[in-house]
C-alpha cells in the first residue's frame, strides 16, 4: 500500500462513478439540488492533477494530499465530508500496520472523522447509512482475523444493501431534510455515490491479491 495504490483507486472510483453520472445527478435533483456527482467528478479531476505527487508519496502523505485537494475543489456539503474522510484515515495510518486489521482501523477512524464533521450517524439518510455499517463490519472481520480476499468480498454486499435501506428513510441531515417526507422514497445520492466508490475500491484492490 502506497500512493500509487491510493491513485489506483481513485481511478477505480472515478470510472464507476462516471458510468453512474445521469443516475446520481437525478438521484441529487429528487431530494437536493443535483450538484452531488459533479461534486465528487470536480474533485476528482483535481487530484488528476496531482497524480505524480500522489504516486510518488508514502500512504498516509498520499491520502493526506488527496484530502486537501479535495477540500479545496469539492463544493456542497460533500467536499469537507470527504475531506474528513480522507485526512482521518492519513491521520490514522501513521504507525498503523498494513494489514487487514491496520485498514480496518484506518478507515474507522476515516468514518469517524466524519460522522464528527457532519454531526451524524446512522438512521437519517445520508452517507453514514453506508460508511458506518460497513466499517462496522470491516472490524468485525478483522478481530475475526478475516483474510484481506474475505473483507474484500464482504464488504460491496454491506454497502450495496444498507445503500437500497435509505430509499425508504425519512431524512433529517442536509438539503433532502427540507423535504420531510417527500424525501422517502428515493435513495440518497451521498449513499449512492460512497456504496460505489466502495464496490469500485474493494474490486480494485482484490486485483492486487490474485
Ligand atoms: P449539498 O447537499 O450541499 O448539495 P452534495 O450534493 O455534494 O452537497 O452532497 C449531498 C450528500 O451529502 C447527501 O446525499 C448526503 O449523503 C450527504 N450529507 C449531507 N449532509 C450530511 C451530513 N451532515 N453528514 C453526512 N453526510 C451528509
Ligand atoms: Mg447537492
Amino acid at each position: 500500500m502506497n500512493g500509487k495504490t491510493v491513485m489506483a483507486c481513485i481511478d477505480a472510483a472515478y470510472a464507476l462513478l462516471k458510468e453512474h453520472t445521469d443516475e446520481i445527478a437525478l438521484l441529487d435533483q429528487q431530494i437536493g439540488d443535483g450538484d452531488h456527482i459533479f461534486n465528487l467528478l470536480r474533485g476528482m479531476d483535481a487530484l488528476f492533477t496531482v497524480r505524480a505527487e500522489i504516486e510518488a508519496d508514502a500512504f498516509g502523505p498520499a491520502l493526506d494530499l488527496a484530502a486537501s485537494k479535495v477540500l479545496s475543489t469539492v463544493g456542497g456539503s460533500s467536499g469537507p465530508l470527504f475531506f474528513s474522510l480522507l485526512s482521518g484515515m492519513s491521520k490514522a495510518a501513521a504507525g498503523t500496520t498494513m494489514d487487514v486489521a491496520g485498514f480496518a482501523r484506518i478507515f474507522t477512524a476515516g468514518v469517524d472523522a466524519v460522522a464528527h464533521r457532519g454531526k451524524t450517524g446512522v438512521g437519517s439518510k445520508t452517507m453514514m447509512d453506508v460508511l458506518i455499517p460497513v466499517a462496522k463490519r470491516f472490524d468485525e472481520l478483522a478481530a475475526q482475523g478475516a483474510s484481506a480476499r474475505a473483507v474484500l468480498d464482504a464488504l460491496p454486499p454491506v454497502a450495496e444493501e444498507n445503500m437500497r435501506a435509505t430509499r425508504d428513510m425519512l431524512a433529517t441531515k442536509g438539503r433532502a431534510s427540507f423535504l420531510g417526507e417527500r424525501s422517502r422514497g428515493h435513495i440518497d445520492p451521498g449513499a449512492r455515490s460512497s456504496q460505489l466508490m466502495i464496490a469500485a475500491v474493494c474490486a480494485r484492490l482484490a486485483q492486487d491479491i490474485e
